[in-house]
């Protein structure tokens, strides 16, 4: 008999361990609830865990057996659950972040000391990390190099879901809502956390919002990226699938413009595993800058400015836009998430490490390597990062991306009978054209040239004698 462990991966199809599992014997799948993930777990993020956990758990009901799920330290769990089958073999499937390796490298020792056999296997990404390396044999710290190698790179087929016979008949006992471990209910609204839901996203965005990629995934108010980022996170689509589903999508395009669009899909698909490579190779970078600077920097702490960032309160229409979107759905388009992590780091000029925490708590999709590789991007103090003297201007920025404000007054209500020439010219008015436009809405928090100054002074200070 053999556990198969489930963590980032709920799902019965296109899961390697899974299928490494059934060779083995026959299959008990269990998922553990750890406290040492869930205390750093906002409540959005396990809202929609504990509905993929129970959907999963139907899933197993059909092929005759069910989920166990137990609540505590693995490295006890595990063996227990193992030792009362009477397992041979404990399987899982591999993850990457400095956290996870250690239960893992825990439950492995806790194990194999009560003499279980274990197993694991790689699924989480295309290309392990560490299996795209420069000639000196070292991880890529340059997107763009890693890009090409990881292109041409040939790519492992999905895997079916293993038949009823591979499994053994059990019974589960009953999953702990939210409130029972602790969280209360998120205000934010949840995308529906089932696998169909994760298949339909991923359907929809294929037939044709692939196509344009390219052009709007800029845009936020045309909401045309494909949403994937929790089911990606907590692994309710398989990402040999997914990648499958963007080559069909290749193949029945009628342009080279919808070919391009298809790729520039896949360079985002290709970022989310170049993260997970440099988490692997540098696990400190959870809370160290990847780059070290001479002298530290001189983060400032501004309490206000960073209640302000929070709730949405700058008086800078697209950062308010965006982390009130952050709020109401614990979600966040791309382009904007730069922006705010910009304004954060650059313009308030708080720490990245109160950002991510903020966006750890709050976001659905939050995945430690993507989290810290896109708020170290922002921040300059990443690999491959934006340097610290090309500073976003958070108005200028606004009124490219969303011209109209129609994402802008989406979650702005006080702009929105608010024309968007106005709206882009909000740092530039008078108090008194601010109180005749939208009296309810805050003047900004801080001057954006004043600000750029400090933000470069800030890292020449840090740089001093580099
Ligand atoms: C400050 C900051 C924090 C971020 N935090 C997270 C996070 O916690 N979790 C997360 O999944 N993404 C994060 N991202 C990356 C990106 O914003 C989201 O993946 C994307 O907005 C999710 O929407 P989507 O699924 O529609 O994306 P799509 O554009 O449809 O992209 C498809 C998938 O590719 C991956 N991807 C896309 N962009 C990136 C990127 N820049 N870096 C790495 N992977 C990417 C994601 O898995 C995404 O689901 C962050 C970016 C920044 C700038």
């Amino acid at each position: 008999m053999t556990l198969f462990w489930h963590r980032r991966d709920l799902r019965t199809i296109d899961n390697a361990g899974l299928d490494r599992a059934t060779a083995h014997g026959s299959v008990v799948p269990i998922f553990c609830l750890d406290d040492d993930i869930l205390q750093y777990a906002g409540r959005p993020r396990v809202r929609f865990m504990l509905e993929a956990l129970r959907d999963l758990r139907k899933r197993y009901r059909d092929l005759g057996t069910d989920l166990i799920v137990v609540h505590g330290d693995p490295s006890v769990q595990i063996p227990a659950v193992a030792a009362e089958y009477d397992a041979d073999t404990v399987v899982w499937n591999d993850d990457y972040s400095g956290l996870a390796q250690e239960r893992d490298e825990s439950v492995e020792d806790a194990l194999l000391s009560a003499g279980f056999d274990v197993d694991w296997v790689q699924d989480l990404v295309l290309h392990e990390p560490g299996s795209i390396r420069t000639s000196n044999g070292d991880p890529y710290s340059v997107f763009s190099y890693y890009w090409k190698k990881w292109q041409d790179r040939e790519k492992e087929s999905s895997y079916a879901c293993p038949e009823a016979d591979a499994f053994v008949g059990v019974s589960g006992n009953p999953i702990p809502g939210l409130e029972e471990l602790g969280f209360e209910q998120p205000d934010a609204s949840i995308p529906d956390g089932t696998r169909q839901a994760a298949i339909d996203r991923l359907r929809a965005f294929i037939e044709d919002p692939i196509f344009s990629y390219s052009d709007c995934r800029d845009v936020p108010a045309e909401a045309c990226t494909s949403r994937l980022s929790q089911d990606l996170k907590f692994g309710l689509v398989g990402i040999r699938e997914v990648y499958e589903a963007t080559e069909r999508a290749k193949s029945s395009a009628s342009s080279s413009e919808d070919r391009e669009s298809v790729r520039e899909f896949q360079r985002q698909l290709a970022w989310r595993e170049f993260y997970a490579q440099v988490l692997t190779y540098s696990p400190e970078t959870v809370t160290e800058n990847f780059k070290s600077y001479t002298n530290p920097i001189s983060w400032k702490r501004d309490e206000d400015a960073l209640d302000a960032w929070k709730r949405g309160q700058t008086g800078y229409p697209i950062v308010d836009a965006g982390m009130r979107q952050l709020l109401a759905e614990g979600y966040m388009h791309n382009r904007v998430r730069m922006i705010v992590a910009s304004f954060l780091t650059k313009d308030l000029l708080v720490d990245w490490r109160e950002g991510y925490r903020w966006f750890r708590d709050r976001l659905v999709d939050h995945d430690t390597a993507n989290d810290v590789g896109g708020w170290q991007w922002a921040a300059s103090t990443g690999t491959d990062a934006q340097p610290y003297f090309r500073i976003f201007n958070p108005m200028t920025q606004g009124e490219r991306y969303d011209p109209e404000a129609q994402y802008i007054t989406e979650y702005v209500e006080e702009l929105r009978n608010v024309d968007a020439e106005i709206i882009h010219d909000w740092t530039d008015l008078s108090p008194t054209q601010r109180e005749a436009n939208a009296p309810a809405y805050p003047a900004p928090i801080v001057d954006h040239a004043a600000r750029r100054e400090a933000a470069i002074a800030m890292f020449e200070r840090a740089r001093a004698d580099d």
